[in-house]
């Protein structure tokens, strides 16, 4: 990771997506530069940015001008303009911007982006309605999952899991899973270790494949 100055970012469209963004990334402090052709918007985000600019991303002149070239990544948050997302992402991979993540809003419009080599696409409607369900529908209390099908779950532990030491649980063996921190109330997180005897009610930091994860958190 370049050192603080040269994380410098190009956020492309100020809407919700792009604003939460680019005010996370001030947060840890990145250099963010917002850019969005409504000048409203604009206005909102002038004093909470590294710099602002109002103007339409699709001019490949705009975007010259602002240097983006020199940027280590950027980011394509215009969702319901397809024509203009796609547009701003292929200048962008044209000018040669290392990482470039974009926003679609469908399966389709990803699928495009992906085609026309953004680095990463995120799809947030859909990924977090898949994340949602999963904690709807178990006892997870946060579930990450990773690309090639393997999840971090949080989640309180289930009986098999607790009273002898989790070497002896046999719960990797049984169900494919390892747990790995452990949080008792009013403590802080620990590494779990074959040692570690789990009690119930403790919260547990389980990983393995998506479906043992799954299968897993939903016991009692
Ligand atoms: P969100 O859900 O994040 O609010 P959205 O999916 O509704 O966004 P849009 O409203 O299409 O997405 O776009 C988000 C922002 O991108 C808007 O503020 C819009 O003005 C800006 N935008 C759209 N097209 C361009 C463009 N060509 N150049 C610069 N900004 C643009
Ligand atoms: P391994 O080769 O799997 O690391 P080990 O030789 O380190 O095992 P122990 O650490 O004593 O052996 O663990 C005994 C059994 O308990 C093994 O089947 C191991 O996979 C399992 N186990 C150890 N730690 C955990 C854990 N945190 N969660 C679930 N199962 C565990
Ligand atoms: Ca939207």
């Amino acid at each position: 990771r370049p050192a603080h100055g040269e994380q410098r970012i190009a956020v492309i469209g100020l809407g919700r997506f792009g604003s939460s963004l680019a005010a996370e990334l001030m947060a840890r402090k990145w250099d963010v530069v917002g850019l969005d052709e409504n000048e409203r918007r604009v206005q909102r985000h002038r004093d909470l940015l590294t710099h602002t600019a109002v103007a339409d991303a699709t001019d490949d002149e705009v975007l010259r001008q602002l240097g983006v070239h020199d940027f280590s990544s950027a980011v394509v948050a215009i969702g319901s303009d397809v024509e203009a997302s796609i547009l701003v992402t292929s200048n962008l991979l044209e000018a040669g911007v290392p990482n470039v993540w974009a926003k679609a809003i469908s399966r389709q419009h990803g699928m495009i982006l992906e085609r026309l080599g953004a680095h990463h696409v995120v799809l947030p409607e859909h990924e977090m309605g898949e994340r949602v369900a999963h904690l709807v529908t178990g006892r997870m209390l946060d579930f990450i999952e990773f690309d090639d099908d393997y999840a971090l779950v949080k989640t309180i532990a289930p009986r098999v899991a607790t009273g002898v030491p989790l070497g002896e649980t046999g719960v990797r063996a049984t169900y494919g899973v390892t747990v790995v921190g452990i949080k008792r109330s009013g403590q802080d997180f620990t590494y779990a270790t074959a040692e570690t005897v789990v009690q119930p009610g403790d919260v547990i930091i389980v990983t393995g494949r998506t479906q043992a994860v799954e299968s897993f958190a939903e016991l009692e």
